[in-house]
C-alpha cells in the first residue's frame, strides 16, 4: 500500500491536478487524458477495488459515484459523458486504487476495447 500512487496523491506527496473534492474523496486529472475532460474520482483511504470498497463502506462507493456524477454533468455536454471502473485485469485496472473515470467532451463509442 505505501507504493499505491493514489495514496500518495492523496495525501499530498505526488503532485496532481485536484480539481474538486468532497468528504473522503478527491477528483484529479488523468495524467494521460482520453477524452477531453478526463479526470478521476479517487477515495482518500486505499480500497484496491469497488467490491472491496462496497464490502467495508457502502456509503463511500455512493459518495464517490455522486461526485462523479455532479462533475460528468458539470464537464460534459448535454448529450452526456460517461464513468467508468476498471475492476481487475481482464477489467483493465492499472492501479490498484479504486478510481472512477469521468469522461466527456466527445461522443463515445460501444463497446470500448
Ligand atoms: P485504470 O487503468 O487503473 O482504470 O486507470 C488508471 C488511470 O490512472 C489511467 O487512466 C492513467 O492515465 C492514470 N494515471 C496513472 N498514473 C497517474 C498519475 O501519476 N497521475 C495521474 N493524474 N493519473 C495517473
Ligand atoms: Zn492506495
Amino acid at each position: 500500500m505505501n507504493d499505491c500512487i493514489f495514496c500518495k496523491i492523496s495525501a499530498g506527496e505526488l503532485p496532481a491536478k485536484i480539481v474538486d473534492r468532497s468528504a473522503h474523496a478527491i477528483a484529479i486529472e488523468d495524467l494521460n487524458p482520453q477524452a477531453p475532460t478526463h479526470l478521476l474520482v479517487i477515495p482518500v483511504e486505499h480500497y484496491a477495488t469497488l467490491g472491496d470498497a462496497t464490502a467495508t463502506d457502502a456509503r463511500l462507493v455512493a459518495e464517490v459515484m455522486s461526485l462523479a456524477s455532479r462533475l460528468g454533468a458539470r464537464h460534459g455536454s448535454e448529450g452526456g459523458f460517461r464513468l467508468v471502473v476498471n475492476t481487475g485485469a481482464d477489467g483493465g485496472q492499472t492501479v490498484g486504487h479504486l478510481h472512477v473515470h469521468v469522461l466527456a467532451g466527445r461522443r463515445m463509442t460501444w463497446p470500448p476495447g
